[in-house]
């Protein structure tokens, strides 16, 4: 017993290796177990796009914890690149949201009344001969835009990473294997159940297993119907200078990375675990 950490984590995705991070710099040891490798799922292939107020709506309790995750990455840029060793394309960059039906612009002019209010940064509404002159490349059907100054980016991939290799450098230790069960001792979670029959004693345990909670949430007894939805992301080479700022439309986003390349997306399809990228994908999000 003597040997176990403070604390296992299972799933070396952003949310494990965020969770690791700052157990580790807190004084925790920590074992993290993935079956296959940091950030090979939705974390090292999303967006990475840190928006504070897609997806709000009035009085959206979601409002001060986006605020706060903000606060938390501006932080941790000052200093995670240097204790990673990692460098993650963190950067502030401006967002756009687009509209083209009249639905919309009421929806997005709802938002702006209400962000004018609560939100702390710069919140403009642009009509449609501002936004085409903030981004000449819109295309007609958009009748108007919400400007906020304060969102980010990082990439997705780095950024976990980074996390997973600061935490390693200050003692986490990572176990590539898969978790299949728990054990129980007077009626709390002892331990974590390998594929290979060990099990990992530890005296507190981090489900961090992403779409795969739902099969982690049966070991506990508990019913929480959790399912995967597929998104899918097209980056391309595209013509003429980067976009200025990064544009979001209904469930749809495009925006230039520092790689130079224009990352656009996406798709939501209910498809259960289907990682393959398709013609589909490829096809929806070009159109
Ligand atoms: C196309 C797309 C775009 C996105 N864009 C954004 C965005 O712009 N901004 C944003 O904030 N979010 C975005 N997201 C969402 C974001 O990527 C996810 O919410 C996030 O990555 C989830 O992280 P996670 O650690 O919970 O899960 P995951 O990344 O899925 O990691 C879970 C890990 O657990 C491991 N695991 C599972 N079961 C076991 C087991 N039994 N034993 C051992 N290991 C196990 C898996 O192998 C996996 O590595 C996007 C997602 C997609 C698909």
């Amino acid at each position: 017993m003597t040997d176990s950490p403070d604390v296992v984590i299972v799933g070396g995705g952003v949310v494990g290796c965020a969770t690791a991070y700052f157990l580790t710099r807190d004084g925790y040891s920590v074992t993290l177990i993935e079956r296959d490798s940091v950030a090979s799922h939705a974390s090292g292939f999303a967006y990475g796009g840190l928006s504070p107020i897609v997806g709000i709506i009035e009085d959206d309790p979601v409002l001060p914890l986006s605020e706060a995750s903000e606060a938390i990455h501006a932080e941790l840029a000052k200093r995670l690149p240097a204790e990673s060793g990692v460098e993650y394309e963190y950067r502030r960059k401006t967002s756009l949201a687009l509209a083209t039906t009249p639905a919309q612009v009421d929806d997005l002019m709802e938002a702006y009344d209400w962000l004018k209010q609560h939100y702390k940064g710069v919140v403009q509404w642009h009509d449609e001969a501002s936004v085409h002159a903030l981004e000449p490349r819109v295309g007609p059907s958009v009748s108007a835009g919400l400007l906020a100054d304060r969102s980010g980016e990082v990439e997705p991939y780095k950024f976990t990473l980074a996390l997973w290799q600061a935490a390693e450098r200050a003692g986490a230790v990572m176990r590539n294997a898969e978790v299949t069960g728990v054990t129980r001792a007077a009626g709390n979670i002892s331990g974590v159940v390998l594929g290979s029959g060990e099990v990992i004693e530890a005296g507190a345990f981090v489900l961090a297993a992403g779409p795969w909670m739902g099969k982690a949430t049966e070991w506990l007894g508990i019913d929480m119907p959790i399912s995967p939805l597929k998104g899918q992301i097209l980056r391309l080479k595209a013509p003429g200078d980067p976009l200025a700022v990064s544009l979001s439309w209904s469930h749809n986003y495009a925006t230039t990375k520092p790689d130079g390349l224009l990352w656009c997306g996406t798709t939501e399809e209910r498809v259960g675990f289907d990682e393959t990228p398709t013609p589909y994908g490829r096809d929806t999000i070009m159109s």
